[in-house]
């Protein structure tokens, strides 16, 4: 795409403001048809039924290929949709390695579902080298990699893990969704497929759900959209336009959103009621070297621990204005109990040895004045101690 010779926030704006043909309006239209008109008995037109393709959905499948540096984008109803679509690439009696921190939903579809089909797993520590050669057998096919992880924020080497997956015979995947393209490029650092929730810092607005895929070549492209039209998990037009609309400005709310992070966890650190704070953005965590090599910042998502469940009680009840709720990446902050939400299956030993401990809260770093989200904090910290 000719869009590959601007940066990222020219190509935000240049790939998702694509001028009707038409009309000449210049956004896409919404395209609420479910079928297209065939003129020619024997040629057929670009478009015959919405779920093998849309305009409104092409449009916003090349934007992200454009941003994630790929040949192929493609669009689901959610950002689980996109991950069960992917991983349906494997076949009855494949095997994929996992990071043991990957996100709840893809844990319950590998362990819950991709089972019944014959399709084995391994979760191991993928920052554990010898852990993960190991982990390899003759029929393992892909290595999926989750970095930051959720909710502790632990980076994984996206180019030394695809290279040792790649010796191997095997695939690597990446879920993009804490990054974004315009802070992480997986792609570019060796892997052949990246994932993302849309739902949250792509459409970037608490709106709606949506999930997408990119792949690095043709032959991979052209098996995920044999299996996106066989399986038909599509995103409507409605959510394709909002999250067109919200990728216009994800540059700027990323790089301020990080900035907001990279403030807080700073001041975060000095409070002494915080025990322990884990963003890869700061310079003395231990995922920095990593993170400050294949990443832009840290990003938008921290977390913090402030040493008891009683504690988060009362933080949860005083503070003003994060909302409390499950979900991140949007333009409000949102501040989260994994214990109680998204890690609320895991048996309490389980959670503890990951590092998410009963005190832990997951902050992702809205666009409000930062100075307003540590005043906040430290009016709730002050009643707590
Ligand atoms: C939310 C999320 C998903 C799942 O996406 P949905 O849109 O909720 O289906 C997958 N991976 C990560 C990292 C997420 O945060």
């Amino acid at each position: 795409m000719a869009n590959n010779q601007f940066s990222d926030w020219t190509k935000v704006i240049k790939s998702t403001t694509k001028p009707d043909p038409a009309t000449g309006a210049i956004n896409p239209p919404i395209q609420l048809s479910s079928t297209f008109e065939q003129r020619d008995f024997d040629h057929f037109g670009k478009w015959d039924y919405s779920r093998s393709g849309n305009p409104t959905r092409d449009v916003l499948e090349a934007s992200i290929a454009t941003l994630e540096h790929g040949t192929r984008g493609f669009a689901f109803a959610t950002g689980m949709a996109a991950i069960s679509t992917a991983l349906l690439t494997l076949n009855q009696g494949d095997h994929v390695i996992l990071t043991k921190n990957v996100y709840g939903g893809t844990f319950r579809l590998v362990t819950q579902v991709l089972v019944k089909y014959g399709i084995e797993y391994t979760f191991v520590d993928l920052g554990d080298e010898a852990a993960l050669k190991q982990a390899f057998q003759s029929n393992t096919k892909v290595v999926y990699i989750e970095t930051p992880s959720n909710p502790t924020l632990q980076v994984t080497n996206i180019a030394d893990v695809a290279q040792i997956a790649h010796a191997h015979g095997a695939l690597a995947f990446v879920d993009n969704t804490f990054m974004t393209p315009i802070l992480q490029k997986p792609l570019d650092l060796g892997a052949d497929l990246v994932l993302h929730s849309g739902t949250k810092f792509l459409a970037g607005h608490s709106d709606i759900l949506a999930g997408l895929i990119v792949t690095k070549d043709q032959d991979l492209g052209d098996q995920v959209y044999f299996l996106q039209n066989a399986m038909g998990a599509t995103l409507g037009v409605s959510d394709c336009w909002l999250l067109l609309r919200g990728i216009k400005t994800l540059a700027v709310r990323m790089e301020k959103e990080s900035a907001n992070a990279l403030a807080l966890a700073t001041w975060l650190e000095q409070q002494p009621l915080v025990t322990k704070v884990n963003y890869p953005g700061l310079s003395d965590s231990p995922d920095y070297p990593v993170q400050s090599k294949q990443a832009a910042s840290g990003g938008a998502v921290l977390s913090f621990d402030i040493g008891s469940e009683d504690n988060v009680r009362k933080l949860v009840e005083l503070v003003k204005i994060p909302v409390f709720s499950v979900s991140l990446g949007a333009v409000e902050s949102i501040l989260s109990y994994p214990p109680k939400m998204s890690h609320a299956e895991m048996n309490p030993a389980e959670r503890h040895a990951r590092g998410i401990t009963d005190g832990l809260l997951r902050y992702s770093v809205g666009l409000e004045d930062v100075e307003d989200l540590k005043a906040d904090l430290k009016q709730a910290f002050e009643q707590i101690k």
